[in-house]
């Protein structure tokens, strides 16, 4: 059965890339009802940080991507990569080293100048019929794995095909320091094992770890998963995504208004792709995902397009749910909603063009301020000609039956009676009503403000 897992290092918040390989992650998962497993790489202590666990969790949370097992914490799996130290020591697969770290320098520095790759000379590693030099007193040793020397390592990569490195590319890797902590490829070797993951999905920065995690996993006996590793994510200029590209944290998205179906529906075709299909639901991208179509190229990051979904989104969501997320920016902005029209009917009406939250909840702040209608603006709307029509329209307010066709049919015989065509009275009425000329139908509008407000408000301009 499937098992893949997410693995980020809490250094940082959760970004595109990063969500973008959980999502593949966990569609994979999903596609054949496989278990997706989340774990937490902190094991570099000077740059994890637990804030950086929350805001993972919260992307991950946010997005929706929701893990089977986990998180794992690999710093609370300590004891058991020093059981398989020690395991691999007995079983010869790793070796203590007493080179002192200038000394490995020392090492580099020859080979550099010789012109050779600098790497550890094996000093200390053990063959057959070779003596080993005398242990130092004093010194604490690290353990390194007795990489093979010879042939290659050769994975089908998923993404980029096959890939062979040399064994003699590859040095004898420390896998545990003097005092005892594993390093990094040994912890992320240990926990694909343990953890049984069939298929690693990463990014591309990985490459180069995957020969020396392949190498330790086969001298664990362990079975080998399937790697892919994907490509980066650039900006739209063709350079390394960046914040000058906008955000990269992918809780920035929420705060700017963006819905999570949009930002999944854009990373998923962000790196993969399905015919021409751009809208897809995620029931339906987990169905299709699988690892065929996977780009091998760098994706770059096109804003415009995630706008575009996101207005999608938008339209397609229950009105309820948007005046949820819109209502506390609109607070803060000092919206009024006492006694103004139900937020949700406003948004349904505004929602058609607007490609994030934060944008709707700005259009619908009109519904929820006091109309300062600019001075200059209403004169030159509200002319004499345009006044006796507004006041039979005032007079008219107060029978008129509360709905859009019975409006529109009342301004349409006030309009007849005075010789006027629509605008002349929509557009002092915007101004009345709302304090700006941009407003959606005129008529939609005096409805959803409700008898008593239209009525003051058009008083007050008389
Ligand atoms: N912890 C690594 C990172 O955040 C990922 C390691 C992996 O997926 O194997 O880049």
């Amino acid at each position: 059965t499937v098992r893949t897992r997410f693995a980020p290092s809490p250094t940082g918040y959760l970004h595109l890339g990063g969500a973008r390989t959980a999502l593949y992650s966990w569609a994979y998962a999903r596609h054949f009802g496989g278990t997706f497993v989340l774990r937490i790489e902190d094991t570099d202590l000077e740059r994890s940080t637990p804030e950086a666990v929350q805001a993972i969790l919260q992307g991950m949370e946010w997005l929706g991507l929701a893990h089977d097992e986990g998180p794992f914490y690999q710093m609370q799996r300590m004891d058991r990569y020093r059981e398989v130290v020690k395991g691999m020591l007995e079983a010869g697969t790793a070796y203590l080293c007493y080179c002192s770290p200038d000394e490995v320098e020392a090492m580099r520095e020859r080979m550099r100048a010789a012109g050779e790759k600098p790497r550890y000379d094996g000093t200390w590693r053990p063959e057959p019929g070779k003596t080993l030099p005398p242990v130092p007193e004093g010194v604490k040793p690290v353990v390194r794995f007795k990489n093979p020397l010879d042939g290659e390592v050769t994975w089908h990569d998923v993404v980029k095909g096959p890939i062979t490195i040399a064994n003699k590319e590859l040095d004898d890797l420390v896998i545990a320091r003097p005092d005892g902590t594993p390093t990094y490829n040994f912890c992320v070797a240990v926990d694909d094992w343990d953890m049984k993951i069939t298929h690693v999905l990463r990014g591309d920065d990985h490459v180069n770890n995957t020969p020396r995690q392949i190498n330790i996993l086969r001298a664990l006996g362990a079975e080998l998963p399937q790697y892919g590793h994907l490509p980066m994510i650039l900006g739209p200029d063709g350079q390394k995504l960046s914040k000058r590209h906008g955000a990269v944290s992918v809780m920035e998205y929420p705060e700017q208004g963006y819905l999570p179906e949009a930002m999944l529906n854009y990373l998923a075709r962000l790196g993969w792709s399905h015919g021409d299909d751009e809208i897809f639901s995620m029931q339906q991208f987990t169905e299709w995902f699988n690892l065929d179509h996977l780009t091998a190229s760098a994706a770059q990051f096109n804003p415009e397009k995630l706008g575009w979904l996101n207005n999608h989104y938008i339209k397609q969501a229950d009105n309820e749910r948007l005046a949820g997320l819109a209502r506390p920016k609109m607070e803060r902005e000092g919206a009024v909603f006492d006694g103004a029209p139900p937020l949700a009917a406003v948004l349904g009406l505004m929602k058609e063009r607007t490609n994030t939250i934060n944008e709707l909840a700005d259009a619908a702040m009109l519904f929820y301020r006091a109309p300062k209608p600019d001075a200059a603006l209403l004169e030159q709307h509200l002319t004499d000609a345009v006044r006796p029509a507004l006041a039979q329209f005032a007079e008219r307010l107060r029978d008129v039956e509360w709905t859009k066709p019975a409006l529109s049919a009342m301004m349409k015989e006030v309009l007849a009676a005075h010789g006027l065509k629509m605008p002349q009275l929509a557009m002092p009425l915007r101004l009345l009503v709302t304090g700006q000329l941009q407003t959606p139908a005129i008529d939609a509008v005096l409805e959803l403000f409700g008898r008593e407000t239209v009525s003051a408000r058009v008083a007050q301009g008389l």
